[in-house]
């Protein structure tokens, strides 16, 4: 399994990397935000996890998130010194998978590259597209139409809606749904749920494809 490490500070990254080339890992590493895009699209080896800094010299590490998410499904978690909510909000929004904040265990971030990557290799192979009325939730190729319509989502808006299509009608609470898209221990912004909510909503065309269950969760509206 290959790591890339995108981190300019040398007293992070280094040991870093030493740490998990010691736990088996395939390890790089990128100093600068330019060409972290072009590395996962050079059609070497893709990485299965990228790791990477907010605070980079070159290039906004939010807008390296942003374009990677644009380019890439790899899973990000990224790093930082910044513990605000806010930014974490802005970080999950962008597209990456987790978050974790400086200083950081060795133990905390293995566990953590190991949960996004179950998560993605669970990610369901082999079933078969879900429709709802208009609406068609393919989960072997990741894509979604509305009357035909091409929508296009983003990894966990994909993820969140492709949850609630297993089951249409019936309510998913907070809890589940953020356990099952997010990770076990990402209880803190829930907000982070109605803003991918609204977004989805919108992307669909109609609000009513999602309804709010009051005070427990979210579900797709039922088949007609
Ligand atoms: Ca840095």
């Amino acid at each position: 399994m290959l790591v890339l490490i995108v981190e300019d500070d040398d007293s992070i990254g280094a040991p870093l990397a030493k740490g998990l080339a010691r736990e088996g890992f395939e390890v790089e590493r990128l100093t600068r935000g330019e060409g972290v895009v072009r590395r996962l699209t050079d059609g070497a080896s893709p990485p299965s996890v990228v790791l990477l800094d907010l605070g980079l010299p070159d290039v906004d590490g939010f807008e390296v998130c942003r374009r990677l998410r644009s380019e890439s499904d790899v899973p990000i978690i990224v790093v930082t010194a910044r513990s605000e909510e806010v930014d974490r909000v802005i970080g999950l929004e962008l597209g990456a998978d987790d978050y974790i904040v400086k200083p950081f265990g060795f133990r905390e971030l293995l566990a953590r590259i190991r949960a996004v990557t179950r998560r993605t290799a669970a990610r369901a192979p082999d079933r078969l597209p879900i429709r709802v009325d208009a609406l068609t939730v393919d989960p072997r190729t990741r894509e979604v139409t509305v009357d035909e319509r091409a929508v296009t989502l983003t990894p966990k808006e994909f993820d969140l809606l492709a949850l609630l299509a297993e089951d249409p009608g019936a309510v998913f609470s907070r809890g589940q749904i953020l356990e099952s898209v997010w990770d076990p221990h990402w209880y803190g912004p829930t907000k982070t749920l109605d803003v991918h909510v609204a977004s989805l909503r919108k992307k669909l065309g109609d609000p009513a494809w999602i309804e709010t269950a009051r005070g427990v969760g979210f579900r797709l509206r039922a088949r007609q």
